[in-house]
């Protein structure tokens, strides 16, 4: 059995569940027994009637001599079923489950788990769990033993996913072939593929619960690491493009710099020197440049641009929206036209006419990808803000040219141990340094008692023509129906009561994009003094009299995360601020992480200390959804990220040589690496 196969192939049970499986990511046979507990139940005391003593937590195996549903007097249902071993009668009691008096019946043996007390002056065990049996001596496995508990969701219970790993091991366990080189496993201590997949859902002991997991996560990173090679190599493979001459061009990109309207930082600097090396090089280049919002990548894509021009070729800028790709146009023809290059803006609201062939750079959207425009020589592609684009797409780009060079950048703070794991194929340039002279944005912490002051002090900063970011708090991962209502709630909220006497707007994933841009256009109009945002709607423009950004209920982002949200302000000459609204007492945990926002002001260290502070999987909204995650392993462990790369990049070379685990490497990799 393949384990990639879908769920829904496999039966009415799961294809009735698809939505809610949907919900816990879980699609594939493989997604179901890679879906790990979280915790254990301890069951495993299994004792005789007679034995039992209250406040034990026990299970209790026998038969069922009555089962009856009654009423208690404080009016609640409750089922009692008597049941008894060879040494006594018990009462087994459930509160409020009438179907039990359908799945358990007089004459069933059964095993329970729970806690033994009083009820009604006897003994009696309060039941957790329960399963029927055929004969006292089956095995069990909702009781009687470690009883894993799973991540669940509406319409599936940690029960429901036990009985279908159950069932999936017992059928389909010849499939966990291991797949590792045993030099890996030897050298590692690694316990079997197979025995980790079966110990880590029905376990003997905790002790091999950590083996099972280490083995898994071992195998995450491994094969995370592996794929980022393996797209490396196919990124490479057969794929030759020309060199640009930089050398020659020296004293044409030194005039360039001149020209500016100030000095490039060393930062940028160091990151051009960087790219400029790829460049020259016959490998198609493939970079990240990171650098936080007004770090300044658009003056080294348009240096780059400007030397594909002088190399002969032209480039392609993309942007996420049209009102990006326009700012981009108008900051880079106001670079570039001193130079006599002609700058194209493509995008969807506008005809495209033949005449534009002819110029050098073209800015869009992913308008720019469509059939109309044909890139003769197309050098260089430029990305801004990656994750917003499809795979597709950028496959797509990549073969209009003639093995163009890619230069994807990005806001996203993305930690070093992060970028090291999920992205060792990509190269990467950091600007670690803001332009000189730029004002920080003073960012506080306001706990509940400062909340009024707080909104009497932003009165007075709009009356001195500032303009305000309200941003409502994550309540669900994504832009959910949930999120929407409580921004619109509090929106109606300040509109009646705090801010009546202002203009206020508001602003929701749920608009179309051409209602949200209008709205964005009026805020940088000034039409109104107050923007009540979700968190996820990202605002690429620049408003520059919006100096001021509140964030409620703080505690729920990570530091990445209100990080990035308060680079939304600061875009001008002003002074800006950010005010975390928190209901959290002074000292606890929680607002000494959010003070560390007062001082550190650095994208990618805050996003270590995310890492640091909440542990795994607690850089979502920083890293897109559709991104890869980790879904066993920590990005905190970079003890076993260093040990993993290390065993990726020896066995790399001799992949070929254990072809189950180079299937595996292949089925992980989602991107189109295919050599054109
Ligand atoms: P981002 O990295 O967010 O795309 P931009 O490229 O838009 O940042 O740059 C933000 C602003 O900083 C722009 O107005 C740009 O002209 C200016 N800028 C860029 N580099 C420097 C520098 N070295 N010194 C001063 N200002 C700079
Ligand atoms: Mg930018």
């Amino acid at each position: 059995m393949d384990l990639k196969v879908p769920l829904k192939e496999l039966g009415i049970v799961y294809k009735l569940k698809t939505k809610q499986l949907d919900r816990l990511e879980i699609k594939t046979l493989e997604d179901l027994l890679l879906h790990l507990p979280f915790r254990y139940e301890n069951y495993s005391i299994v004792a005789k009637i007679s034995s039992a003593q209250p406040g034990e937590i026990l299970t209790i195996k026998g038969s069922v001599l009555d089962i009856t549903s009654e009423w208690t007097r404080q009016g609640k249902k409750i089922q009692i079923a008597i049941i008894s071993d060879e040494t006594k009668k018990i009462n087994c009691i459930w509160f409020n489950q009438q179907y039990i008096l359908k799945s358990i019946k007089k004459g069933d043996a059964i095993s329970v788990a729970g806690k033994v007390n009083f009820f009604r002056q006897k003994l009696a065990i309060f039941v957790s769990e329960y399963e029927a049996v055929e004969n006292i001596n089956d095995p069990t496995y909702h009781t009687g033993r470690l009883v894993p508990i799973y991540p669940e969701t509406y319409g599936i219970s940690s029960k429901w996913i036990r009985n279908r790993i159950k069932q999936i091991l017992e059928n389909y366990s010849n499939s966990l072939i291991e797949y590792f080189p045993y030099s890996i496993i030897e050298r590692n201590n690694l316990i079997e593929y197979k025995t980790a997949i079966e110990q880590i859902h029905f376990p003997k002991n905790m002790d091999i619960v950590k083996k099972s997991r280490f083995r898994l996560a071992f195998d995450e990173l491994f094969l995370t690491q592996l794929a980022a090679l393996y797209r490396k190599s196919q990124w490479e493979k057969n794929r030759t493009s020309t060199p640009f001459n930089v050398s020659g061009f020296q004293s044409q990109i030194q005039n360039f710099y001149k020209s500016l309207p100030f000095a490039l930082t060393n930062a940028q600097k160091k990151a051009l020197l960087e790219i400029f090396t790829d460049l020259a090089k016959k490998r198609p280049m493939n970079r990240l440049l990171e650098g936080d919002v007004g770090s300044g990548k658009t003056v080294i894509a348009t240096a780059v641009m400007y030397l594909a021009y002088l190399n002969g070729f032209k480039s392609v800028l993309m942007a996420p929206t049209d009102i990006l790709a326009r700012q981009h146009y108008e900051t880079v023809s106001g670079f570039l036209s001193c130079f006599g290059i002609k700058v194209e803006l493509v995008t969807g609201t506008k005809k495209q006419k033949e005449e534009n062939k002819d110029s050098n750079i073209f800015i869009g959207t992913h308008a720019l990808i469509g059939k109309k425009i044909e890139f003769k020589k197309l050098g260089l592609v430029v990305i801004d803000e990656q994750q917003r684009f499809g795979v597709e797409q950028r496959s797509i780009l990549r073969k209009k040219g003639a093995n163009p060079h890619f230069l994807t950048m990005t806001a996203t703070p993305i930690p070093r141990t992060v970028f090291l794991t999920l992205y060792g194929d990509l190269d990467l340039s950091y600007l670690d340094e803001m332009p000189k002279g730029r004002k920080r944005v003073k960012t506080f912490l306001v706990p509940g008692q400062k909340r009024e002051k707080g909104y009497e002090w932003i009165k007075k900063m709009i009356k001195e023509k500032n303009q305000v970011f309200i941003i409502c708090p994550f309540i669900e991962e994504s832009e959910s129906i949930k999120t929407v209502k409580a921004a619109t709630q509090e929106y109606l909220r300040l509109k009646k009561t705090v801010f009546k006497d202002f203009n206020i707007g508001l602003l929701h994933g749920r608009l179309k994009q051409t209602e949200r841009e209008k709205i964005l256009q009026e805020f940088a109009q000034a039409k109104f003094d107050i923007l009540v945002s979700t968190p996820v709607v990202e605002v690429g423009i620049d408003i520059k009299n919006a100096t001021i950004i509140v964030i409620e209920a703080a505690e729920r982002f990570g530091l990445a995360n209100l990080h990035q949200l308060r680079g939304r302000v600061g875009r001008g000459e002003k002074q800006s601020y950010c005010l975390l609204f928190t209901n959290d007492k002074t000292n606890s945990q929680t607002s000494k992480r959010l003070k560390l926002l007062e001082s550190i002001h650095d994208g990618a260290k805050l996003a270590e200390w995310d890492i640091k502070l909440r542990g795994p999987g607690q850089i979502y909204g920083v890293l897109q959804h559709g991104q890869i995650e980790l879904k066993i392993a920590s990005f905190s462990d970079f003890a076993l990220i260093q040990k993993t790369k290390k065993e990726a990049q020896d066995l790399f070379t001799k992949l070929a040589d254990y072809p189950l685990l180079q299937e595996k490497v292949k089925s992980t990799i989602i991107e189109d690496v295919s050599p054109d």
